[in-house]
């Protein structure tokens, strides 16, 4: 809109807001402004502390409980953000956050998210805007090449790939399907016919559908059974098996399962978990698989997935011949803002059998020529948004190389960590390997029992990150108990500095501190800065725990 009133519409037109909320030139301006605010704020964002200093409630204290009565100028909405929201940000984009697994923002991502936003529509099927679902199509094909992913996951053939808000939503999204799967081909081999006895038996089978997965596995899998009303069991790991599950166990809790007249559909299998960034050992799983085809197996890579871009990673990607599907998130490492978790089908008919429903207002011809896709029938809601224009601007402004170095970047910031720490041995130790970026370390009290570091068997064929030595910790529950104190007192006194954001977790009874900084603003400085804060708390409170002791 280029006019300052509605009048031009008609003297019908008697809004007083523009018909796009403001004028073009005003747009212009709030536009301009609202992009050097960003790119300020992540100028400045190193200054900013990482955690906000506000408590709960804080922000009703400053917004009206009612809502405005009239339209408010963009002046006093913009200034609103710095004033109202900033106080209860946490900068996950700060090179000193951490925590959890990196959420990423880049700027070719956010214009991604701008054109997406321009371009608003529900794009739920072909016609909605081919553009919306080719481009998805093209760029997921991309970036299977990119991770060296088997052929079958590419559209070429009977698979594919489909951009979902999470991974959680493609893990439930799959494990429908899985489901759908499972109680037609359990059906079909028992020859029911009549659709009474059909809905009979499959709702009778439904009680006893069973999805498993490792105890490690992320709990979006336990979610996703509960949304898809059937049991969940989990696997517990061991440290001696570098948390991985093992085709020995799977094989065991099916029999198990079976023995006890349930029936095993879905698979959860994990390439790095949360925790540790576990690697299940999909060659054992693979052999194990042969015998149960209708078990359907779901790789869920959502943060590690990324690290597949370099070719010595890669052998991972050829073992996902196993899985049935394989999800990652380009929006935790791969350069992309929030949302863009990209999950691959090896048979999209699984999908679209399970979820496709057609009422006649969806009905068209080009739907119905089959020459396209529709990937409403991929997903579980209608309306979609158009994710795949951000994944084309990081692909294209990165490249496989710019990528490659991302990633490599990363790890090298890591490796530095990790031989930070193993020059304080005499302090800290590493719970598992370091992987993909991933440290998760705990306090050494001082008595000497504690074990020693895991070693890296340099002679390993496989890289550095991806070995799994085992190390043991000690036995006796009171030492642990003690090393457990200790470490959560490092963590809870470093998380009280509100520099640095890191997450501690329990694996397997052992408390740990997780430190993974992997966000396009991450920087070698950081990193030596945290490690030398973690020296110099973990000091203060291992003399405290000395002068207790004495
Ligand atoms: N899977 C793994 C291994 C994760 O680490 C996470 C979150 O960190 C998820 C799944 C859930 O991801 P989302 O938030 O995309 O559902």
């Amino acid at each position: 809109m280029s006019s300052h009133t509605n009048q031009a519409n008609g003297a019908l037109d008697e809004r007083s807001i523009p018909t796009m909320g403001m004028t073009g030139q005003a747009f212009l301006d709030a536009a301009g402004s609202v992009v050097n605010d960003i790119e300020r704020y992540y100028t400045t964002l190193p200054s900013r502390p990482v955690f906000p200093s506000i408590s709960p409630g804080y922000l009703q204290k400053l917004l009206p409980i009612a809502p405005p009565m009239h339209g408010e100028p963009w002046a006093d909405i913009e200034s609103d953000i710095e004033r109202t929201i900033m106080p209860g940000i946490t900068h996950w984009q700060s090179p000193k956050y951490m925590a959890f697994f990196a959420a990423s923002s880049t700027y070719p991502g956010i214009l991604g998210e701008m054109w997406s936003a321009a371009l608003t529509s529900a794009n739920f099927n072909w016609i909605c805007s081919p553009a919306v679902t080719e481009l998805e199509t093209i760029v997921l094909d991309w970036l299977a090449q990119i991770l060296a992913l088997p052929d079958l996951f590419l559209s070429k053939g009977e698979g594919g790939g489909v951009i979902q808000g999470s991974a959680s939503e493609a893990v439930v999204t799959v494990m429908v399907a899985a489901r759908e799967r499972y109680i037609r081909r359990h059906l079909e081999r028992k020859g029911a016919t009549d659709p009474d006895e059909i809905e009979d038996q499959s709702c009778e089978l439904r009680g006893k559908l069973v999805a498993f997965a490792s105890a490690e596995a992320h709990s979006s899998t336990k979610k996703g059974a509960i949304i898809a009303g059937t049991r969940f069991r989990s696997i517990p790991v061991h440290r001696s098996d570098g948390y991985a599950l093992t085709g020995k166990q799977v094989r065991a809790k099916i029999e198990e399962l079976q023995a006890r007249g349930l029936h095993p559909y879905y698979l959860g299998v994990t390439l790095g978990t949360t925790n540790t960034c576990a690697i299940d050992d999909f060659e054992s799983i693979a052999e194990v698989a042969k015998d149960y085809p209708d078990i359907w197996i779901h790789c869920d890579a959502a943060y590690a997935g990324s690290a597949l871009v370099l070719p010595e990673y890669q052998y991972l990607s050829k073992q996902m011949t196993l899985v049935d599907s394989f999800n990652m998130n380009m929006h935790k490492w791969l350069l992309t803002n929030f949302d863009a978790s990209c999950l691959y089908v090896r048979k999209r008919k699984d999908l679209t059998d399970a979820l496709s429903i057609t009422p006649t207002y969806l009905k068209n011809q080009f739907t119905d020529s089959g020459l396209v896709t529709d990937y409403r029938d991929w997903q579980i809601p209608l309306g979609r948004r158009f994710r795949s224009l951000k994944i084309w601007f990081v692909l294209r402004t990165w490249g496989v190389e710019g990528l490659k170095q991302h990633i490599r970047h990363h790890l090298k910031l890591a490796d530095l960590f990790v031989e930070l720490v193993k020059s304080r041995s005499d302090i800290f130790r590493l719970l598992t390997p370091p992987k993909f970026a991933l440290t998760v370390l705990t306090i050494k009290p001082r008595d000497g029992k504690s074990p020693e570091l895991a070693e890296i068997d340099e002679g390993d064929p496989r890289p550095f990150h991806d070995q799994q030595v085992p190390i043991e910790l000690g036995t006796d529950d009171h030492e642990l108990q003690r090393a457990n104190d200790i470490t959560k007192e490092v963590y809870t006194k470093l998380d009280e500095t509100k520099e640095f954001f890191l997450t501690a977790s329990v694996v397997g009874g052992v408390y740990a501190i997780r430190v993974v900084s992997v966000n396009p603003l991450a920087e070698e400085k950081y990193i030596r800065r945290v490690f030398g804060l973690l020296v110099e708390i973990t000091e203060r409170v291992l003399k405290g725990s000395d002068e207790t002791q004495h």
